[in-house]
């Protein structure tokens, strides 16, 4: 393998990995060369070796086979072996090199310092508050006054995409604003890993030490990252109780709760306990579209003129229930489809344009099932909500299970029609409106239907 196409792989690599893994990891390694079927690469120390091996080894492999067939193994070394080395540097010399993001040990540390940059995007104005989030957005604010501290640390936890991130930038962004004297410093538990062991090669240890003392708020994204990294774990203590007794406000996330966090030593976990623990709850249908209405807001100040049609927020809200990241991204690729072909953004262009997100996030919610329920929520037998009958006591369920039936599945109006003792496509799209008419005007039938939508979501 060249050192060209190993600039090549290390290319895709970092528009695969992501800037900040494609950092910490591969950008660091030295291509070395390779021979007798092996690519040799120098790595600062063996953990790193070690973890990169693990961690990335298939990965690199995988891509290098790809341009060298004659490649079988990926070696990290610590010391520069083999002859033929590819790099300009005389072998000895321990900095990587052409390799713009890593620091040179002078400036190593001061870089700390900057943590991640913050995203313009995640501040309190745009994070829209719901149920499954209040406790924690409130938690947040109170963090973001900067006042004296009253829990520590403050821990958040919830599933991926429900806003973690979002949030403690949204602190750190208010603290920028109300308290600017103050050192924040914002990072992912896998950088913080990364500057210490980059510490630890350039035996700055003392620099690192003093310069994570020196903050006075100190957040941590993505703690579950150091479980069963032990040296990383024992620094990580050593910063955090250091920080909490000088009452400097810490704040965590994690992707669950500190006693859910795997090889996880009991003491920090237990530390971790020790302020407040909040948790982000699943997104419900009710955040889901406030979010939904939030973001096409600022969509529609974007592209001018585009015109959402009704109903098509709340189809999204019920139907891509998995994770905010994924309800956006479906919002963001609408407003650009429609803007590219010049149209509305319809029911068709929805499916359209969303065929497979909405297939994978298709529930398993059948028609039979949201019969069911409606029948047993009025009380009336199922044969009578599919049957002929049009008295009101059951004409009223039955529009509304077709109405459940036309937000909740991807069945079609005739379809539908069919299991509703056969009735026309047009029968079910006239009740189906009617319920959106009555939605608006009987509260009575807005919180039924929302009750059984939950139910049915649940
Ligand atoms: P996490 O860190 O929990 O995985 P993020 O904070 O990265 O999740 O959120 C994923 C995406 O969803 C981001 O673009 C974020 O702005 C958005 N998001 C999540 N929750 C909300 C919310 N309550 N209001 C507005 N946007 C949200
Ligand atoms: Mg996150």
């Amino acid at each position: 393998m060249t050192k060209d196409q190993w600039g090549t792989i290390r290319d895709e690599l970092h528009q695969t990995m992501g800037a900040n893994s494609f950092q910490s990891w591969i950008e660091p390694l030295i291509y070395i060369g390779s021979g007798d079927g092996i690519a040799r690469f120098q790595v600062p120390t063996n953990f790193f070796g070690n973890y990169v091996s693990q961690n990335y080894g298939d990965l690199l492999l995988s891509k290098i086979t790809r341009c060298n067939p004659s490649i079988r193994r990926v070696v990290f070394d610590t010391v520069a072996v083999g002859q033929d080395a590819v790099t300009s540097k005389p072998q000895h010399a321990p900095e990587p090199v052409a390799a713009p993001a890593v620091q040179t040990k002078s400036n190593a540390l001061a870089d700390t310092l900057n943590g991640s940059p913050l995203d313009k995007r995640f501040t309190f104005d745009t994070f829209v508050v719901g149920k499954p989030n209040e406790l924690a957005h409130a938690a947040a604010r109170r963090v973001a006054e900067g006042g004296p501290v009253t829990f520590n640390p403050l821990f958040l936890y919830g599933g991926v995409g429900l806003g973690k991130t979002h949030l403690m930038h949204a602190i750190a962004w208010e603290l920028r604003t109300r308290q600017p004297h103050l050192n924040v410093l914002n990072l992912s538990a896998e950088q913080f890993m990364y500057r210490f062991v980059q510490a630890l090669r350039d035996r700055k240890m003392m620099d690192f030490k003093e310069l994570f003392r020196s903050v006075d708020v100190l957040m941590v994204d993505d703690v579950q990252f150091i479980a069963g990294k032990d040296s990383t774990q024992e620094e990580f203590f050593h910063t955090f109780n250091a920080l909490v007794d000088q009452h400097k406000q810490i704040i965590i996330s994690a992707d669950r709760a500190p006693d859910e966090i795997k090889d996880l030593e009991n003491r920090i976990r237990s530390r971790l306990q020790s302020g407040l623990v909040v948790d982000l709850h699943p997104t419900d249908y009710e955040l889901r579209l406030g979010i939904l209405q939030s973001k096409s807001e600022m969509y529609s100040r974007m592209y001018p003129g585009l015109e959402v049609e009704r109903g098509i927020l709340e189809f999204l809200a019920a139907r891509i229930v998995s994770n905010v990241r994924i309800l956006e991204g479906a919002l963001t690729r609408l407003f650009a489809f429609a803007s590219l072909v010049g149209k509305p953004i319809s029911m068709d262009l929805t499916q359209e344009c969303l065929t497979d997100i909405l297939r994978v996030s298709e529930r398993k919610v059948s028609i039979e099932e949201i019969q069911r329920k409606v029948a047993d929520h009025y009380l009336i037998r199922h044969s009578d909500l599919v049957g002929p009958k049009r008295v009101r006591t059951f004409a009223r369920p039955r529009q509304i299970a077709m109405y459940l039936c036309k937000q909740l599945t991807t069945r079609s109006l005739p379809e539908i029609g069919r299991h509703f003792g056969g009735r026309d496509h047009t029968t079910v799209m006239h009740g189906v409106k009617r319920i959106e008419e009555l939605k608006k005007l009987d509260a009575q039938i807005a919180e039924d239907v929302e009750l059984l939508r939950r139910s049915l979501e649940a």
